[in-house]
């Protein structure tokens, strides 16, 4: 019940209604019986200066930040933390006794589902597909469970070089590599993981593939394909790859644990991961 003492959170973006955050957030927030709301903002990109300043006037506690501020954010912020800094996005913030701080839960959540996997990555020849803003959280994931080589594919060879030098800072040095959709064939024979950070297969485009069957027969068989779409569920890519008999992960649980973990940094508390995802997933039309 909202009351006099109700708290806000929420998300900002733009457009901001196809957003299922408000869903999973009030969720978890009417099961712990946390007297806060989580709302959707739709903030123009001209109008993200003064709702920032809003939102500091009128005492919001934090919210999430989506396509198209997760960058522009930034220069708002009196704290950034170091993972965030090395994707170059934010999409958590909370307020501070001295400002706005900002992290990026986008690479907690898509390592969950892999650090449930009992594997020694050293070994680990990542792929990843696409060079937009999700692949950067899954570079940062991948270097976190020290995987012995990053590859990134792309199609526009000045994105991917802009890309490359983007992480010059980092400790990835030459583990970091990336090239192009033509030389992904020579690639597929030595990828272990196998990470699609592209649009292709999501919905509506349900019948597409990034990889074909022939692509796809190309990977090792202890493989693991991890799709960051989660609608539909399972893609056309994890689908084949299942059949392959590899192992198949879809992008749900990255959606839910990046949440979960955006939430605990807000409340401060253990948060019900199992109530966030079956509201998503209940949101999303999955049969239970
Ligand atoms: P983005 O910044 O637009 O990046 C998309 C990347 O895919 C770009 O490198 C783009 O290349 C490439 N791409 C687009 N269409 C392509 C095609 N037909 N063939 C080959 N490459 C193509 O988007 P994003 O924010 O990274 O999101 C990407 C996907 O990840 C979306 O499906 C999104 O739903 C999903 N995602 C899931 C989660 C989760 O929690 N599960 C979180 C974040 C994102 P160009 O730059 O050349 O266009």
């Amino acid at each position: 019940m909202i009351d006099g003492k109700t708290q806000l959170l929420g998300v900002i973006g733009y457009p901001i209604a196809h957003s299922l955050s408000p869903v999973m957030h009030n969720a978890a927030l009417a099961h712990l019986g946390a007297n806060y709301v989580y709302l959707p903002f739709a903030i123009h990109p001209e109008a993200l200066e003064p709702a920032i300043q809003g939102f500091a006037a009128i005492g919001v506690r934090g919210f999430s930040v989506t396509i198209p501020h997760k960058q522009a954010i930034l220069p708002y912020l009196t704290e950034v933390s170091e993972v965030a800094q090395a994707i170059g996005a934010v999409n958590t913030v909370w307020r501070t006794e001295t400002g706005w701080s900002g992290t990026n839960t986008d690479v907690v959540g898509f390592l969950a589902p892999l650090q449930a996997i009992a594997h020694d990555w050293s070994q680990t020849q990542a792929v990843v597909l696409g060079c937009g803003g999700a692949a950067r959280a899954v570079v940062a994931g991948c270097a976190q469970l020290g995987c012995q080589s990053i590859m990134v594919i792309g199609r526009d060879a000045a994105k991917l070089a802009v890309f490359h030098a983007s992480w010059q800072n980092s400790d990835l040095g030459d583990r970091l590599l990336v090239d192009t959709w033509e030389q992904l064939p020579n690639r597929l024979v030595e990828a272990n993981l196998l990470v699609n950070t592209t649009p292709v297969g999501m919905h509506p485009q349900t019948d597409a593939s990034p990889l074909t069957v022939a692509e796809i027969a190309q990977l090792p068989s202890n493989s693991i394909v991890y799709d960051l779409i989660y609608t539909p569920n399972p893609t056309q890519l994890l689908k084949l790859a299942a059949e392959r008999g590899l192992m198949a992960i879809d992008g749900l649980e990255m959606l839910v644990q990046q949440g979960s973990a955006a939430l605990q940094i807000w409340l401060q508390q253990e948060v019900p991961v199992d109530v966030m995802r079956q509201a998503l997933r209940q949101a999303l039309g999955f049969s239970d």
